[in-house]
């Protein structure tokens, strides 16, 4: 099939030109760390050779089995199953994700890092790293990323480090990378100089795993084996073949479009909203694999399209039949039909936390000289360094969840002073800062959610305006949830906000010493919903001012 793109404007070019290196970007880099993953949902699930029923089972999997998913053939996805052979699974029964919010590496946040045996604070202590020293990171499990120390897996806390995003711009040798036979027929051998297994045809596909001394070992469709280099092409440009429209495409494929569909979009606070009016009915195919979502059909696309920060729209395919939508800022889209089908509209909703780093203070918990603890506000067993300590994980797991960068100014206690907190957030370049407490009065009457800035309108040394939205964000966000009196969006000199070179806040969630606060902050779900509420403000902070 020839894929010859057909771009409709310079605009939509040079969209388009970003989806194409996007996708090679997709592709093409360290494949090893697994754009999408797959997770078995069925409790056995066939293991097949191809994408159907009449292929070949080569295995089965298991409820809860991972696997990285790379492609997508209809209803059919394409994994790597065990030892790296392909496996097609129905996708029915494979519940996919994307990891792409895993950073490449982290850099050690504020003085020294421990890493670990085992993601605990009581593990092993493998060594340390400071300063400038970044380290790969292989994974995660819960509050801490998995790194490559010394040849060995360490265990980092992630709100001590600064985790970069920008990927990993090395092919492994693990890639996918496609190619074509390029020789009227091509021996594939069992080994380098090795028995002829097959004999593959001119022009047909091969995906490369490995090579060695000028042999390539490939995926083809004689089987599985190797090839002399000297008769294979990469063809770079085949590499956007891989995109999610490719096993799609075909079916609407031809030499004439049936008709035209005018594109029309706009801007709206959520992200975008396209509009899509064809002359008849919309014959189409949705596709997504992670986060792209193409829409194939037989019809021309005509018009303009968006494009920019961290998300490429682009027209393609061989009669300008195929839109593809992509960016790591997609947080969620919506198709829908109208006019009996003549008309879809397509809402994508973009993540304006992507690539934020925001930096959360969970307050209290500093050891003096004596060794002592401050617990901050405390009634019966509760401790409010505990409390803003459990809120401010939930808020991690949140955050990062959606793509932002997340630091926390201290463990379960730190040395730092309040001063230091802020410092440390100004050196790593936070884009903002949001301290937690929980409130207490001598009134046991005093009750409910403030939230508080430091932004003297005489002091051209702080955005008062930002400091100001964030905190009426923040505060009315906590009061939606309806549980939580209004106590207030105010002002005061708190250290750990004039300290603070980024628009900060400081949080006090509710008052331990008022009888209602003080049930509802006993309560785990309820201290999980404080978290969520002061993301969702943060969110709306940073909708208004993108
Ligand atoms: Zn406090």
């Amino acid at each position: 099939m020839v894929f010859m793109p057909v771009y409709i404007n310079r605009a939509a070019k040079a969209a388009a030109a970003c989806l194409l290196a996007l996708i090679l970007l997709l592709f093409m880099v360290a494949p090893a760390k697994a754009d999408i993953m797959g997770q078995v949902t069925g409790n056995v699930v066939n293991v097949r050779s191809g994408a159907g029923t009449a292929h070949s089972v080569i295995g089965s999997a298991n409820k809860g089995d991972n696997f990285v998913v790379v492609n997508r053939e209809g209803d059919w996805y394409v994994v790597r199953y065990h030892g790296g052979v392909r496996g097609w699974i129905n996708s029915q029964y494979l519940k996919t994700s994307t990891n792409a919010n895993l950073p490449s590496s982290v850099k050690a946040g504020s003085g020294s890092v421990n890493i670990r045996a085992a993601a605990a604070t009581d593990a092993a202590l493998l060594g340390s790293f400071s300063g400038s020293a970044s380290l790969p990171v292989s994974g995660e499990s819960g509050y801490w990323y998995a790194v490559s120390y010394n040849g060995k897996t360490g265990y980092v806390a992630k709100w001590l480090v600064i985790a970069d995003y920008t990927p990993k711009a090395v092919l492994e040798s693990s890639a996918w990378a496609p190619a074509l036979v390029n020789a009227e027929t091509l021996n594939l051998r069992d080994a380098p100089e090795g028995e002829i297994l097959a004999k593959l045809d001119n022009g047909a596909r091969l995906y490369v795993r490995d090579s060695r001394d000028g042999w390539y070992q490939v995926e083809s469709p004689g089987g599985n084996g190797w090839v002399h280099g000297a008769y294979i092409t990469f063809d770079q440009a085949k590499a956007s073949m891989q995109s999610p429209a490719e096993n799609l495409a075909p079916r609407f494929s031809g030499t004439q479009a049936q008709g035209r569909i005018e594109v029309e979009w706009r801007q709206e606070n959520f992200g975008y909203q396209l509009d899509l009016r064809g002359s008849t009915l919309i014959r189409y195919e949705l596709s997504e694999q992670g986060r792209a979502i193409s829409i194939i059909t037989d019809m021309e696309f005509v018009g303009d399209l968006p494009g920019g920060g961290g998300i490429q729209m682009g027209i393609e395919g061989e009669f300008a039949n195929i839109l593809t939508i992509s960016g790591s800022e997609i947080l969620h889209y919506n198709l829908t039909e109208e006019d009996h089908g003549s008309r879809l509209t397509l809402a994508v909703g973009l993540n304006p936390l992507v690539g934020r780093l925001i930096y959360i203070d969970p307050g209290h918990a500093s050891v003096n000289e004596n060794g002592k603890i401050d617990p901050g506000a405390m009634r019966e067993d509760m401790q409010e360094k505990d409390i803003v300590y459990e809120i401010a994980l939930h808020m991690l797991d949140i955050l990062g969840n959606m793509g932002a960068g997340v630091m926390f100014s201290r463990g379960e206690t730190t040395d730092l002073t309040l001063e230091r907190r802020a410092w440390a957030a100004n050196a790593a370049g936070a884009d903002i800062l949001v301290s937690v407490h929980v409130n207490a009065a001598a009134n046991t009457n005093a009750s409910g959610s403030s939230t508080w800035f430091h932004a003297p309108q005489d002091d051209d040394g702080y955005d008062r305006a930002a400091c100001k939205l964030l905190a009426e964000c923040i505060q009315k966000a906590l009061l939606d949830s309806g549980s939580l009196n209004d106590y207030g969006v105010r002002e005061a000199n708190f250290a750990v906000l004039r300290a603070s070179e980024m628009p900060a806040v400081l949080v006090e969630v509710a008052f331990i010493s008022n009888e209602g606060d003080f049930t509802k902050l006993s309560n785990p779900p309820f201290r999980r919903q404080l978290a969520e509420s002061i993301c969702r403000g943060i969110t709306e902070y940073f909708k208004l001012t993108n």
